[in-house]
């Protein structure tokens, strides 16, 4: 089974809102709702959803200014936002307005496309969330089955170096800090002192070369780890 992605859900009208919740929990996935701006922007905080389903009017703070801010900051910039609004027009506006949005759905719309343009931008940004193939030199990570290859040979990974080297297969190349790594594998609930992280950095590099092979994982100083 693939890790669960957590969707935000973010709508006024309370029947919209349970409607689209019901059926993306159906699909599986974790949901949060907010049913303002406010409330939105201080839940992308806590829950550190995977995509936020938006939507334009809202009360107090309004969709297109949720965004807006969403994409100014750094932690928040790479988490797909999907536009939710009224008429066609409204798109237009919205797309000129440069909010930065990545997708732009007109209501009333089918919850079947909708949940395809979500799963869209997940295979885009947490394609292990969408059951997807990972693979990095030689390196195979099946989200689906929990199958990590290497050269063709199975390697025996614990729960947490899984969870590790999904994480730094989605993105090669990206210098992760123990703190986000903490955030991603760990959750943000859980208290865990960073040598944790180095402890699994550990396992997973002894994991992945127990049939020879280079260590793929960089130790960046001062800043983390990264693969390749
Ligand atoms: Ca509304």
């Amino acid at each position: 089974m693939a890790e669960q992605p957590t969707v935000l859900v973010v709508e006024d009208e309370p029947a919209q809102r349970e409607v689209l919740a019901y059926n993306l929990e159906a699909e599986g996935f974790r949901v949060n709702r907010a049913a303002d701006g406010e409330e939105a922007l201080m839940l992308v905080d806590e829950a550190a959803p995977d995509i936020i389903v938006l939507d334009w009017m809202l009360p107090s703070v309004s969709g297109i200014e949720v965004c807006r801010q969403l994409k100014m900051r750094t932690e928040t910039r790479g988490v797909p936002i999907i536009m939710l609004s009224a008429r066609s027009e409204e798109v237009d506006r919205v797309r000129g307005l440069e909010t930065g949005a990545d997708d732009y759905v007109v209501k009333p719309y089918s919850v079947i496309e909708l949940m395809a343009r979500v799963r869209a931008q997940l295979r885009r940004t947490r394609p292990s969330t969408v059951g997807e193939r990972l693979e990095y030199e030689g390196i195979v990570l099946d989200s689906e089955t929990h199958r990590v290859t290497r050269e063709g040979q199975v390697l025996k990974l614990g729960p947490t170096e899984f969870r590790l080297l999904t994480t730094f297969m989605e993105k090669p190349g990206r210098v992760w800090s123990r703190e986000q790594l903490l955030d991603r594998v760990w959750g943000r609930d859980i208290y865990v002192d960073t040598r944790t992280v180095d402890v699994h950095i550990g396992r997973l590099r002894k994991a992945l070369c127990q049939f020879g092979g280079d260590d793929p994982l960089r130790t960046v100083r001062g800043a983390g780890y990264a693969l390749g």
